[in-house]
């Protein structure tokens, strides 16, 4: 789905890779997160001391991973990555831990999906750098603590409510990442043509911006398609009308939204009569987990306000039917 926040695959990865700002100066938007941050990194800095631990929430693909790496350059150290499902026992996270240099960031991506087992070992870690490990089995079995260099956890989850909260409590910032707007989408757009040496003028951008769902992600996927829809049709400058053909040719529309978002919402208005109706039956009738709609799909619905979320279930609002150009009902 080329409007999905979350990357499509390893090649996707790799380019992105290529993309990211490694600076808080580089980093486009997010301004009050930023600033937080600049003062922490800053004071820690001055200190010599490491970083409080950081948590970072928002939809997939509004820089997470991007902002992890930037902190780990300011502060001068490296970075470890890996993920929540990626660690399956505790052996493994002790293994990562202990293999850290003073002062490193570790970043855990969907950290909401590390195992209660798991998350129980990054306490002491967390709290007093240290590792509490049980040595044999049965009535021999001792608890042995073993020193950890002082290092930054930096996790990142789309969903922060699914967070447990002792975990939760143990980190000294927490910052939500919010949906670009048009002009800081604008500029991103702009910086990665000019990484990819490809021409883009003003309006050519805009319109690019429009349709990417606050979602720097997003803004990226679309100029490459653009990009290659130009190369082949006009070899030329991405203006805005050849980026408004191409992104009509892919079915992304004005608002950047796909056949899908159609489907949801065209759905709960023709079988629903515009809700309230329940996440698990929009799920059933248009054939998706309801997980995925809650993370991936509806996040930036509930943002533009074409959906609303109410105690018996998913309302569509008015926009929806102007849209649509349909006619509003009158209950
Ligand atoms: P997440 O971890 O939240 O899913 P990523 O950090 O992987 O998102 O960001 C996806 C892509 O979007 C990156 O490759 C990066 O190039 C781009 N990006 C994200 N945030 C910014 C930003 N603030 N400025 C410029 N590019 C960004």
């Amino acid at each position: 789905r080329i409007v999905s926040g979350e990357s499509e695959n390893m090649d996707e990865q790799s380019l992105e890779q290529s993309l990211r700002p490694q600076t808080l100066k580089s980093y486009i938007g997010q301004d009050q997160v930023k600033n937080n941050l600049e003062i922490f990194i800053e004071a820690a800095l001055k200190r010599k001391e490491t970083l409080d631990h950081v948590l970072l929430y928002g939809p997939p693909g509004l820089g997470k991973t991007t902002l992890a790496a930037v902190i780990a350059n300011e502060m001068g150290v490296n970075m470890r990555t890996t993920s929540g499902p990626a660690i399956e026992r505790p052996g493994d996270l002790a293994a990562i831990l202990s293999g850290l240099e003073p002062g490193d960031v570790l970043f855990i991506d969907e950290i909401h999906r590390l195992p209660r087992a798991i998350e129980e070992v990054l306490y002491p870690a967390m709290e007093d750098f240290c590792l509490d490990i049980v040595i044999g089995k049965g009535p021999s079995a001792r608890s042995v603590r073993l020193d950890l260099p002082p290092f930054t956890l930096v996790g990142a989850t789309t969903r922060a409510g699914a967070i447990s909260a002792p975990l939760r409590d143990r980190f000294g910032v927490l910052s939500r990442l919010e949906y670009y707007q048009e002009h800081h989408l604008v500029e991103i757009i702009k910086r990665t043509a000019q990484i990819f040496n490809t021409e883009i003028d003003a309006a050519g951008a805009c319109e690019i911006a429009r349709r990417s769902r606050g979602t720097p992600r997003i803004a990226n996927r679309l100029l490459r398609r653009v990009r290659d829809y130009v190369q082949v049709r006009a070899d030329g400058e991405i203006s805005f009308s050849l980026a408004q053909e191409s992104l009509e040719l892919l079915q992304v529309d004005q608002l950047g939204l796909d056949h899908i978002d159609h489907k949801l919402l065209l759905g709960i208005i023709e079988r629903f009569r515009g809700g309230p109706v329940g996440l698990d039956t929009i799920a059933a009738s248009i054939g998706e987990e309801s997980s995925t709609i809650e993370d991936v799909y509806e996040p930036y619905l509930l943002q533009i306000g074409f959906l609303q979320r109410t105690p018996r279930g998913r309302v569509v609002t008015d926009l929806v039917y102007h849209h649509f150009q349909l006619e509003v009902p009158n209950n």
